[in-house]
């Protein structure tokens, strides 16, 4: 029996994998063999698929019989085509292993370069390259990679000797350490790895291998590997690929080198080649951001033929891929490697860039260029920046304390912190946060996720953190070497000049601009984006914005492919503006208790519902009913023509009403009651579980005054708009429905309000009736309920709370545990959990449609603004979606891509 295949060899002469098994491969193994295939330089090696890991993972650590063999296998063939021999003491052969997912995972899982060194091999290191110096650096490297990734020890264990010895023979940088420097350093690395792991360093290269092996399989559930993939939803069953391959040296001398590209710019889009390089390094050295990289045009100073055939192959890559490539190369000796291209990380404003220039320049066709903008990286195109007059008077005052390298674009102000704790801990609090440090490491995605912005000493726009915010949308400025951080005082130093310098301390007011790397020692306001100005406000006209015109053509192309009708959850005629101007095609839900909630109108409502009789109620209610129906008039105006769901009056009373002393006796004074009898009601309104308690149309069928007043308001001001000639479509709906019999009683009022009203005001306005499907029951009996309604929306809020049974208030306390364990893969609020939630939808739709074939269907939670719940609306057939009118283009735009990715 053929036994299964788990390791693909790659090599110019012999690829036996390509781009399209990334799944199998993982992307970076999966694109070494693309590359080598189509010709580019790649080292030589092999890749052990990620079937392997999920084996791993699934058997106890333990892997498949065959695969040793298949490993050795093709390591003597390896070493054929290299001409080398692992473990040999004349031409050893050296190689990486290095992780590699179907989604990319920068830096979050581990890799260890230069193995196969030895006591003995490093004799042939020596003699073939004919450098001893690069030979101990190549070691020294080795021990602490290996040391750190596969025994565990602690980088500083090994930073530590470093800098000792580098003090002690006076020299700055690594790279000024002579031979035998490096020699003494390799053996204080070597009995460092003996005091703390109580072992020799493993001088058997075929034990070295395996042990690295095992330990980037196991980084694939180290706990920073488990973060990134639940802050990016990837799903932990995907596993890593093992690429082994054969070394190139980037730390040579000075001829060799190594560095990192992208064939057009990251952050801004534009069609550049961009990219920062390193003499005499290896690649750890560019992305940990220790010694501050070249940007790639000096290459073309130091060697020009190598730069030219990295254009070229850059290019090359690009028009292959179709696609704005990432690429990692190294240069030995003056000859270039490609280590790894791939579908670089960019920002929302780089990604809309790249995909209309490459449209424009026919490389990608409009599905394609709508297939490769993130949904979710939209909101960052809308993001505030500062407001230009107070960033003038900010640059005329002098507070600009610094400067550093714009890796992130944005504005962002808030309290400095310093750690990665504390940002965890005053964002809780909700503070406004920026992480100052000198540099990231993949520990600190959290306390990234937790700050308005990032600001480092260290790093070029490729280091970790540059990459990290980018991927975040959060703004970020790196390389910032002015700024001197003290932690042990809490205090951080901006040295403007030899003389001048600002001294800030922990929590101090700072703010930091992404787009042009400025550091500002002040608080300042931040205003609406350029977008925001050209379809908003409309300060700026589309011709004078290039950003706004490339997402003006995205848009349009999106509302083409997409099925699904976008709406709007506004409350106010503002909000209804600002929802129709992003391209809102109706109110999807107008919760009409917000606007009881402002200041006049909210000592009413306390006096209709501390009322001690009908008489006194109804007074409350008629006063209501103006302000109500003056809302309805603005937002209706704002809308015309489109459809305005409204839904009756929602929550609990006790939330209208004050519990504070103070403010209770305000309350007694204002209303001229006793605050004793205040006090007394609001213990009879208090209930153990509000949520579940008296709200919904639980209330309207006790207060049937209330939705009275409400559809009054609603059908007057329709009335009287229409007569004006504006195109009104009400739509009434019922909150909080379980029962047919509750959706009955509410539609026999509203109808006969209704009909009223329509008559006093003799006229005929088309409007429609309809519930909220929010309560499990009412999804089960949808049959019953759809008799009675013309249309569902499912309120995936209420449903997802009573559905899975945790309060949406408390699930804060135990869900991030539940999704780090993979109970839910993401916050089911946020993400609509298709397999629970989801099938209380499909039933309630099957249902539905026995009673009522023609019943219009949508969804009003937070998950209308959620691409990956949009898809599933999609599919399930949905006629829209509606959500907060800043994630319309996010649903715009992923409902389009639905209705691509479906064909
Ligand atoms: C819902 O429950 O999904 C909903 C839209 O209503 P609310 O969030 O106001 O309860
Ligand atoms: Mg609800």
């Amino acid at each position: 029996m053929a036994t299964h295949k788990y390791v693909y060899f790659f090599s110019a002469k012999n690829a036996e994998g390509d781009a399209s098994k990334k799944q199998l491969l993982g992307g970076k193994g999966a694109n070494l063999a693309e590359m080598a295939k189509i010709g580019v330089p790649v080292p030589a090696g092999f890749t052990i698929s990620t079937e392997v890991c999920s084996y791993y993972y699934d058997n106890n650590n333990e892997y498949p019989k065959s695969l040793q063999d298949e490993i050795n296998k093709n390591l003597e063939i390896l070493e054929q085509e290299t001409g080398k021999k692992f473990g040999d003491s004349q031409k050893p052969l050296l190689v990486s292993v290095r992780s590699g997912a179907a989604v990319s995972m920068p830096g979050m899982m581990d890799t260890v370069l230069n193995l196969g060194l030895n006591d003995v091999t490093i004799k042939g290191i020596i003699e073939q390259s004919g450098n001893e110096r690069f030979a101990y650096d190549s070691y020294r490297r080795f021990i602490q990679m290996f040391g750190n990734v596969v025994l565990g020890m602690k980088h500083e264990s090994f930073e530590h000797e470093l800098e000792t010895l580098k003090e002690e023979v006076k020299v700055k940088l690594d790279t000024d350490l002579d031979t035998n420097n490096l020699k003494e350093l390799v053996k204080r690395y070597k009995s460092k790895v003996k005091n703390i792991v109580g072992v020799d360093f493993p001088q058997d290269p075929q034990e070295q291998l395996q042990k690295a092996i095992d330990a980037v399989f196991s980084s694939w559930m180290n706990p920073r590997a488990n973060t990134y993939r639940r802050l990016n939803s990837i799903s932990d069953k995907i596993g890593t690929a093992v690429n082994v391959q054969s070394m190139v040296f980037g730390n040579m001398g000075e001829t060799s080198g190594t560095g990192v590209a992208f064939t057009r710019n990251p952050a801004n889009g534009e069609k550049a080649f961009y990219g920062e390089f390193l003499m005499n390094a290896q690649g750890e050295d560019v992305v940990a951001g220790i010694r501050t990289p070249l940007s790639i045009e000096k290459l073309n100073d130091i060697m020009p033929h190598v730069y030219k055939e990295l254009l070229s192959i850059a290019q090359k890559l690009e028009n292959h891929y179709t696609d704005m490539q990432d690429l990692e190369f190294t240069i030995e000796n003056k000859k270039l490697y490609l280590l790894q291209t791939r579908s670089g990380k960019r920002t929302g404003f780089a990604s809309i860039r790249i995909a209309m220039e490459m449209y424009d320049e026919k490389l990608i066709d409009e599905k394609t260029a709508i297939m490769r903008i993130d949904p979710n990286a939209l909101p960052s195109l809308l993001a505030n920046i500062f407001d230009p007059a107070e960033k003038k008077i900010a640059t005329k005052e002098n507070k600009i304390i610094a400067h550093g390298l714009a890796a992130g674009p944005g504005a962002a102000s808030g309290k400095i912190v310093f750690t990665t704790e504390k940002a965890v801990e005053l964002a809780a609090k909700g503070e406004k946060v920026i992480l100052l440090t000198s540099e990231t490491s993949p520990e600190d995605i959290s306390g990234m996720n937790s700050s308005q912005g990032i600001l480092t000493t260290r790093g070029g726009m490729t280091s970790h953190a540059a990459v990290v915010a980018r991927g975040m949308n959060k703004p970020c400025i790196v390389g910032c070497t002015a700024m001197e951080i003290d932690l042990s005082k809490g205090k951080v130093r901006f040295v403007k000049s030899d003389t001048e310098f600002v001294i800030l301390s922990e929590f101090d007011e700072i703010s930091i601009d992404g787009f042009t790397g400025e550091i500002i020692n002040k608080d300042l306001k931040t205003i609406d984006s350029e977008i925001e100005q050209v379809f908003v406000t409309e300060e700026i006209a589309l011709k004078d914005s290039t950003i706004a015109q490339h997402y003006d053509k995205l848009m349009a192309w999106a509302n083409k492919y997409k099925k699904l009708m976008v709406r709007a959850n506004a409350d106010t005629g503002p909000d209804a503006k600002i929802a129709r101007k992003h391209g809102a095609m109706g109110i999807g839900l107008c919760r009409t208790e917000h606007m009881f909630f402002e200041e006049e109108r909210i000592m009413t409502m306390r006096r209709m519902i501390l009322a001690v009789n009908d008489k006194e109620r109804q007074m409350a209610i008629d006063e209501l009913l103006p302000y109500q129906k003056d809302d309805f008039i603005e937002i209706f105006r704002e809308m015309n023509g489109l459809p305005v769901t409204i839904r009756l009056l929602d929550p609990p009373l006790h939330e209208f009403l004050p519990h504070d002393e103070e403010l209770i006796a305000d309350m007694a004074f204002e209303l001229n009651k006793s605050e004793v009898r205040i006090k007394n009601k609001i213990e009879d309104l208090k209930e153990f579980n509000p949520m579940l308690g008296h709200r919904g149309c639980r209330l309207a069928i006790s207060f049937p005054e209330i939705p009275k007043m409400q559809v009054r308001a609603i059908m007057e001001a329709a009335c009287e708009l229409q007569k004006e000639g504006i195109e009104v479509f009400p739509e009434i709906m019922v909150p909080l429905v379980g029962h047919y019999k509750e959706l009955e009683i509410q539609k026999d009022l509203i109808r006969e309000v209704a009909e009223l009203v329509m008559r006093e005001k003799g006229i005929t306005v088309k409007y429609s009736l309809g519930t909220m499907i929010e309560v499990p029951r009412a999804a089960l009996t949808a049959d019953k309920i759809a008799k009675h309604a013309e249309f569902f929306s499912f309120g995936t809020n209420d449903l997802t709370q009573l559905g899975a049974g945790f309060s949406r208030d408390d699930a804060g306390s135990f869900l991030p545990k539940y999704e780090e364990l993979g109970i839910y893969d993401s916050n089911p609020f946020q993400v609509l959990d298709r397999d629970g939630i989801g099938e209380l939808i499909k039933i309630a739709i099957d249902k539905g449609h026995q009673t009522n074939p023609n019943i219009k269907l949508g969804v009003c939670g937070e998950h209308g603004g959620d691409p990956q719940s949009v898809e599933f609306c999609h599919k399930i057939g949905l006629s829209y979606v509606s959500c907060s009118p800043y994630r319309i283009p996010v649903a715009i735009l992923a409902a389009a891509q639905a209705a691509i990715r479906e064909g």
